[in-house]
């Protein structure tokens, strides 16, 4: 294939990918306002649901505009050769090969931040702000840029430097090595989780004894689930937003409730949300999750192996001559429509595993409190009660509300 072609191709892939993407997310927000269900009568109004609606839309337009700007950048990039010629700059004052693709992805990561800063800005000040949703101040929200500017800059940098040196010096043997690099990485972050990231940003404590402390323990002795470390953590420094999650496995694996969710439920409802948590540790969810992301980093790897040595890319994307990194840039756009064939398959399993958890729950405690914390945490969040199917198949994780209240509650 021709650089001419290939680059046409790219282009090809990108426009589909975004209207792919846009105009799903057209089908989910043209839905009507539903009448309020039966099971829901005791949460929601009319008015509530419209509420809803609205800020469906606002985030509807606003992941619109942003998306056609990014698009049209993206589009503007390919089209006039940019890529190759920022690489090319680069080249005249960065002797070394290796450096030079870790300028050229500094700048990348740098100038699409700077770009974003004013998009996450807007939707964080603005429309969560607007709903109520938004607790972070404009210093935490700077703070947090900074510190994960220092953290990319620590970790991710050093990760990538050791991915491009592989690329120049073991060539063809890259992908295998640095696959197991990385997968040694994401085990490692996965059980250090809760102690070395998460305090950078937010404060953890133990859960105070007392009714909660109590009645989680019973129940986690109740499934042979040993659990001694409940974590709370001051998710309301940020987001009003509520959420609980397990990190780590093994005898570091901790359980972190948001101080919102201890806030909005009783003791019951709580001790529900943990067994549906259990409930993903004991149906091996984490486990197999972890195994099918480090089968996808693989997957990745290989292709890229596959395609990276090829002049091709570098001049579609406006280079002189063979780079790595314009290579990589031009593979990650290529891969949009497998990694979104990949996206559906893991959504597809991450529901069906939510539903095992609910089932977990219900076996193991009860169906009706999980379905009550359920309708909280959705009415607050002003989650969409009839989103559209099709949308659903593609980006949900989680199934919908009224599908998982309909099997607790049977
Ligand atoms: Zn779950």
């Amino acid at each position: 294939m021709s650089a001419e072609s290939l680059k046409h191709l790219v282009i090809g892939v990108v426009v589909f990918g975004f209207l792919v993407e846009k105009i799903l997310s057209y089908l989910n927000v043209k839905r009507p306002v539903p009448q309020v269900p039966d099971t829901l009568i005791e949460y929601l109004t009319f008015q509530k649901l419209n509420e809803s609606k609205a800020y469906q839309l606002e985030n509807y337009r606003f992941g619109l505009y942003s998306g056609i700007f990014s698009f049209v950048l993206t589009i503007l990039f390919i089209w006039n050769g940019w890529f190759g010629m920022i690489d090319s700059w680069i080249g005249t004052f960065v002797p070394s090969p290796l450096f030079q693709s870790v300028v050229f992805f500094a700048v990348i990561f740098i100038g699409s931040d700077l770009l974003s800063l004013p998009f996450d800005y807007y939707g964080t000040f603005v429309i969560e702000e607007k709903y109520g949703f938004n607790k972070t101040t404009v210093r935490t929200f700077f703070g947090d840029k900074i510190k994960g500017y220092v953290l990319s800059i620590l970790v991710g940098g050093g990760l990538l430097v050791l991915f491009l040196w592989l690329i120049h010096q073991m060539g063809a043997h890259f992908w295998w090595i640095f696959w197991i690099i990385a997968s040694v990485f994401m085990v490692v972050v996965n059980l250090f989780y809760t102690a070395w990231i998460l305090p950078l940003f937010n404060k953890l404590t133990p859960l105070e004894e007392g009714e909660l402390k109590h009645r989680i323990i019973h129940y986690a002795r109740s499934v042979n689930f040993p659990l001694d470390n409940i974590l709370v953590m001051d998710g309301s420094k940020r987001s009003a937003k509520a959420n609980a999650f397990f990190s780590g496995f093994g005898k570091r694996k901790k359980v972190v409730l948001y101080d919102t969710l201890l806030d909005q439920h009783p003791p019951e409802e709580l001790v529900a949300v943990l067994a549906h948590e259990v409930g993903h540790y004991k149906k091996k969810h984490i486990v197999l999750g972890m195994i099918t992301s480090v089968l996808q980093v693989g997957l990745l790897l290989f292709l890229l192996s596959q395609f990276i040595f090829s002049e091709t890319m570098s001049l579609a994307l406006g280079g002189e001559e063979w780079s790595a990194q314009l290579n990589i840039i031009g593979f990650t756009m290529l891969f949009t429509p497998i990694s979104m064939v990949i996206g559906i398959g893991m959504n597809w399993l991450s529901r069906k595993h939510e539903f095992e958890a609910d089932e977990f729950a219900k076996e193991t405690f009860a169906g009706k409190p999980l379905a009550e914390a359920l309708k909280t945490l959705s009415v607050k969040t002003l989650s969409t009660i009839n989103p559209h199917p099709w949308y659903v198949f593609v980006n949900y994780s989680h199934p919908p509300l009224l599908e998982r209240l309909a099997r607790l509650e049977s």
